[in-house]
């Protein structure tokens, strides 16, 4: 699935969402299937209050259990609703930081997602930051805080920010901001690819 950022440079709404599957709504995750996340604590999440109150959403869980799927949900919900959100990879989200003094494109972006609503940053813990780029998080979230809902998932959980984030006392800085006022969702279980494996091949016998 591509995790591109929601560009926001273009004009209308309908092009600006994150580019994925029509699937990925609220209506299509099997709470049966997820144990982690309840009916209930999905509605609260797609009411989108929250937002307007500026909580934090962080999800935590093993692949393919359905972070990016609720991210996602979350994303095009809060786009109809009219709030503007941005949604990178954590990658490419380093990437606009660490270039926004020679790309224009990342110093606008980067000046679109200071005046979103919502930034939803997706797979942080798959690739290690450097010193540089954890510097450079953090004061984007500190510029957001109090000001912009964060969300973000992770498969790593909150003891394993600091071999992320490469730092310590930065990591806890960084989580004393982002958790302040926070839901954090903690999925679990085998992963949804796994278990809803297709094949080419129906019968290997033929
Ligand atoms: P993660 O981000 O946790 O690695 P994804 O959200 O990418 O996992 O989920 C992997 C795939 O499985 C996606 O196609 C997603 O829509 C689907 N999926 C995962 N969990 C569920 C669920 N509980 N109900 C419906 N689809 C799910
Ligand atoms: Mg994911």
């Amino acid at each position: 699935m591509s995790l591109r950022t929601v560009n926001n440079e273009r004009k209308s709404a309908a092009s600006s969402r994150p580019r994925s599957p029509p699937t990925r709504g609220f209506d299509t995750f099997d709470t049966n299937f997820q144990k982690g996340v309840t009916d209930w604590q999905l509605r609260q999440l797609a009411a989108l209050n929250w937002i307007d109150s500026i909580f934090n959403v962080i999800m935590i869980g093993p692949p393919g259990t359905g972070k990016t799927h609720i991210a996602l949900a979350i994303g095009n919900k809060a786009l109809d609703c009219g709030y503007k959100v941005f949604f990178a990879s954590m990658d490419s989200l380093v990437h606009i930081l660490k270039t926004q003094e020679i790309s224009r494109a990342s110093s606008a972006r980067l000046k679109w997602i200071k005046e979103c609503q919502l930034l939803i940053i997706d797979e942080m813990g798959y690739l290690p930051v450097s010193k540089v780029e954890a510097n450079l998080f953090f004061q984007l979230i500190s510029s957001l805080y109090e000001n912009t809902s964060v969300v973000i998932t992770s498969n790593k959980g909150f003891d394993g920010w600091a071999d992320i984030i490469g730092d310590s006392v930065l990591t806890t800085a960084l989580l004393d901001r982002l958790t302040h006022r926070c839901q954090v969702l903690s999925f679990t279980g085998d992963g949804w690819r796994v278990a809803h494996r297709e094949v080419i091949f129906e019968d290997s016998n033929q």
